[in-house]
Order: structure tokens, then C-alpha cells, then sequence
């Protein structure tokens, strides 16, 4: 057993752990980084963000899904696709990630140590190894807890490695199904399902609710459902499951109305649950709230002042970006840099096949808050940039307010929108006006050029009554 000090121990190797430990080797402090498993990068890295975003990728230069909207369907040549070939692209990039993060953290001397970290009390941390056995205690100044998040697992899932599976368990099928169901019509049941109907999988999803990400702007989700439909994907919605049965073969759901489906496949993709099982929060007097994440304040830090808590393990947004962002800010006010509040405007990404990415207030949250607003929408078919890459499906969706023309939000649906979005994100950071974009030279032909199109859009309706 070995005993070590640190300025900083963060738990856990996910892009919240490593922001933050990069800050904190930046402001000179020694740390100590924790990971349970043998590779750095986390859920993000080995089962989230990077595999997810990595697949669809692949799926989307596999199959030349961009080729077939532009050619006809006949002059691309199909070709089956194996799970292999996805495999081939996925380990590519997870090997080169981990490699990057190896020498990051090398370069930062931060010390990476493999095992499970636990709280002995305010200041030590113990660390065990696979077999159990305790292998270091660490003590600190200041403590990280950047453990992430889980799919949920209820008990009366049956859960295997070939038909009923979460998103982790999915990595790792041994063929593409001919049919699948997704159950949750969420940020990942609706982009794994995207990805798969665009394999030529003949997808499902169910969800309870009506729609497919019901929190999205109800015309972006419209777009969506309906670009969605086009490549094959059924949406079934208000109907909440009962009972999942696997048989020799195939998996059945049966749902509350009576109704079933059965299927080759089926991915669960109803909610994830923080990692907090194995860190003894106890010894320190730390509870998790009704949903099982960690409590903190807006400076990220929990009811103990030197145990900090960020990413996933927090609850929403639950992003990879966000988590960085936390991380980083965690780490600044731990060691008295100087800091400031989470972003009020940060971008979503869903990269659903079209790509969705928003920022700012919804058209329905704008009514609801009883705003005077307008809107401005360009469609990809006004872009010239869309015409000449492949003519796929799109809008741009400016809202701003109707007298003082303010931005307050921005949605994209359409190839490039994730990143697209950060345009609209900077814009509406320094309380920009929709004419901003008309009075701006853009690079020609770009999808960019879609903000200057919808705001002249929005800009025509209301220039009547200024
Ligand atoms: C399928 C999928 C797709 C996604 N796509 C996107 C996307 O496109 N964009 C985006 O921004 N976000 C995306 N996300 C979300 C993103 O992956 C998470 O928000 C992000 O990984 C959270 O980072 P984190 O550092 O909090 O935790 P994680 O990345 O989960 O890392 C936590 C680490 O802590 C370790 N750990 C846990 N407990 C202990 C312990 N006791 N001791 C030692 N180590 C421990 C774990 O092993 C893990 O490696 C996606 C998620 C999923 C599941």
C-alpha cells in the first residue's frame, strides 16, 4: 500500500475529471487523478460521446448517406456493412483519444491511478484494486468527484449482450439487426435510432410521451420526426411499457394498452443513474438528492467546502461539453483563481441523422414567458452550400425579440448544425440583434450563410412597424 499527498484528487478520467485536473496542473498544484478502469477518458470516451458520435461517422461515409440525396438512390451502390467495419473506425478513434489523453496527462504530471476511489473522511481517499485489496490512500487538500453516470439497469429488464441492451451493452452486438426497438424517445434512444434506420435497420421507437425529445422547439421536432420518417424509423408514442420478455429468438414488449412488438434487438434507453455506489459518500456526510445525483452549489461545490462535484454525477445537463466546462471552473475556485458562473447560453448538440443543435429559449418558453417575439427561418433549400453538398433536409429558426430585436434562440436542424450553432451562441452572448447577421459579409457558400437568410426573414416582418 502505498500513502501519497495531493493538492487536488479528482475521481475519475471522464472530460469533467480531466478539465479539471488540467486546470488545477496549470495553476501549479500537484494532482492526483483516480480511474476505475484500466483506460483514462471515461463514459464519455469508452461507452458515451465519443463512440456514439464515432459510429455515426462511420455509418454516415459507410452507407454514402450523403451521396443518396444528391444522386438517385440507384447510382450509389449499396453494400452491406458489417459490425466489423463499424468496430474498425470506432477502436481508431478510441485508441488515438486515449493515447492523447496519456500524453496530456504526462505533459501536466498528473499522476493517473488505476483502481476504485473511496472517502475515508473530509481529506483521505482509499483506493482499492479489482481483487479488493487496498492500494493507496491519498490525502488532499481538495477533492473532485468527476464520477459520471450509468444507464439504468431496473431489475425487471432482462438485460443481456445480444438482444436486450442499454447503450453500453450495444458497443458491443456481434452483427447490424435487421429489426430493432428503441425504448426512449431521448436525446441517445433517438440518435442511436437515427443511426441504425440510416444502416438500413428497420427501427422503432417508443416512448410515453407524444413526441420524440419533447423538450425540443415543437417545429424542430417536427422537422425531425419527419426527416426521420423518411429514412424508415417509426415513432410510437404515448405508450409506456409493461413488460419486456426475451424468448429463443427475439425480444417481446408488451405495453400498458395491451399491445406488443417483438423484435430482433431492443436498446432501453430510459435514463441513466449517477456513480456514486462505491465512493462511501457517507464518511463524509454527503447524501444524494431524490434522483440520486450529488447536490452542489454554483460554484460546484457539495455541502463538505473541499469536496467539489461536477459533470454527470450532478445530473443534467449531462453533456460532455458542459461537464468540461464545470470541471474547469471547479478547479479555478478551488485553488482561489479567478472564476464565474456557468454560462447562461451553452449549445445542444443531438446528432440525430439530421443533426439538431440549439441555443437559447424554445418558441413555446418564449410564449409561455409571455414574450413579444418574431421569428426568422431559413430553409436548407434557400442555401446554396446545401444544393451543391447533397440537398438534405434543414432549417435555421431565429427568434428574437419583436421591438428590441434581441436574439433569444437559435435552433438548427441539418447537416453542419452542431457546428453551426456556435455563430448564434457568440452572437447571443454579447446580446446581439438579429440585424447583426445582415450586416455581416458570410464566406460564400456556406451553411452559415442561413443565419443572414432567416434573419433578413425576421427582419422583413417586423421593419413595418420600426
Ligand atoms: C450514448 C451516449 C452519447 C452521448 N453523446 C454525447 C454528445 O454527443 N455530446 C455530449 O456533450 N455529451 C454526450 N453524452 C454525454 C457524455 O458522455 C457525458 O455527459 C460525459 O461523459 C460526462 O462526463 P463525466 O466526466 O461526468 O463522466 P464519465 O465520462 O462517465 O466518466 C466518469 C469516470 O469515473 C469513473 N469512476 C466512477 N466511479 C469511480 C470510482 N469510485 N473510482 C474511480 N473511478 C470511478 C468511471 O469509470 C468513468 O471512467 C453522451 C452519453 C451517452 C451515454
Amino acid at each position: 500500500m502505498e500513502e501519497l499527498y495531493a493538492d487536488f484528487v479528482v475521481i475519475g478520467s471522464g472530460p469533467a475529471g480531466q478539465k479539471a485536473a488540467i486546470q488545477a496542473a496549470k495553476l501549479g498544484k500537484s494532482v492526483v487523478m483516480i480511474e476505475k478502469y484500466p483506460n483514462p477518458g471515461g463514459g464519455c470516451l469508452h461507452s458515451g460521446t465519443i463512440p456514439s458520435k464515432s459510429l455515426r461517422e462511420a455509418i454516415l461515409n459507410l452507407t454514402d448517406f450523403h451521396k443518396k440525396s444528391y444522386y438517385s438512390k440507384h447510382d450509389v451502390q449499396e453494400h452491406d456493412i458489417s459490425i466489423n467495419d463499424l468496430n474498425y473506425c470506432l477502436n481508431q478513434v478510441t485508441e488515438e483519444q486515449i493515447r492523447q489523453l496519456q500524453r496530456q496527462f504526462e505533459k501536466n504530471n498528473i499522476k493517473l491511478i488505476q483502481g476504485v476511489a473511496h472517502f475515508e473522511n473530509h481529506h483521505q481517499i482509499a483506493v482499492l484494486d479489482d481483487n479488493n485489496h487496498l492500494t493507496h490512500i491519498i490525502t488532499g487538500e481538495k477533492t473532485l468527484l468527476a464520477t459520471g453516470s450509468k444507464p439504468r439497469n431496473p431489475k425487471n429488464v432482462p438485460f443481456d449482450k445480444e438482444m436486450v441492451l442499454d447503450s453500453t451493452r450495444l458497443l458491443s452486438i456481434d452483427h447490424v439487426p435487421k429489426r430493432m426497438i428503441v425504448l426512449g424517445g431521448g436525446i441517445i434512444g433517438s440518435e442511436y435510432a437515427s443511426f441504425f434506420a440510416a444502416l438500413g435497420t428497420e427501427v422503432i421507437v417508443v416512448d410515453k410521451k407524444e413526441q420524440m425529445l419533447p423538450y425540443l422547439d415543437k417545429e424542430i421536432g417536427q422537422h425531425l420526426q419527419s426527416s426521420l420518417s423518411k429514412i424508415g424509423l417509426q415513432f410510437i408514442g404515448n405508450r409506456d411499457f409493461e413488460e419486456i420478455i426475451r424468448h429463443k429468438d427475439e425480444v417481446e414488449v408488451r405495453f400498458n394498452d395491451g399491445s406488443s412488438l417483438k423484435s430482433e434487438m431492443l436498446l432501453y434507453a430510459l435514463g441513466r443513474v449517477a456513480n456514486v455506489d462505491h465512493l462511501h459518500i457517507e464518511n463524509v456526510g454527503i447524501t444524494v438528492d431524490s434522483k440520486g445525483y450529488i447536490p452542489v452549489n454554483a460554484l460546484f461545490q457539495t455541502i463538505v467546502p473541499n469536496i467539489y462535484a461536477v459533470g454527470d454525477v450532478i445530473g443534467g445537463p449531462s453533456l460532455a461539453s458542459t461537464s468540461m466546462e464545470q470541471g474547469r471552473l471547479a478547479a479555478r475556485h478551488a485553488f482561489g483563481a479567478e472564476t464565474h458562473h456557468f454560462p447562461t447560453f451553452y449549445p445542444i448538440g443531438i446528432y440525430t441523422i439530421p443533426e439538431i443543435s440549439s441555443c437559447g429559449y424554445t418558441e413555446e418558453q418564449l410564449k409561455n414567458l409571455g414574450f413579444r417575439y418574431e421569428v426568422g427561418r431559413a430553409y436548407y433549400y434557400e442555401i446554396a452550400k446545401n444544393t451543391i453538398a447533397g440537398n438534405d433536409p434543414g432549417m435555421f429558426k431565429l427568434l428574437f425579440h419583436a421591438d428590441t430585436l434581441e436574439i433569444l434562440g437559435i435552433h438548427i436542424i441539418g447537416r453542419d448544425a452542431t457546428e453551426v450553432i456556435h455563430i448564434g451562441q457568440v452572437a447571443m452572448t454579447h446580446s446581439a440583434r438579429i440585424d447583426y447577421f445582415i450586416d455581416q459579409v458570410f464566406n460564400y457558400p456556406t451553411y452559415a450563410e442561413g443565419y443572414r437568410i432567416a434573419a433578413l426573414n425576421g427582419f422583413n416582418k417586423v421593419k413595418h412597424k420600426r
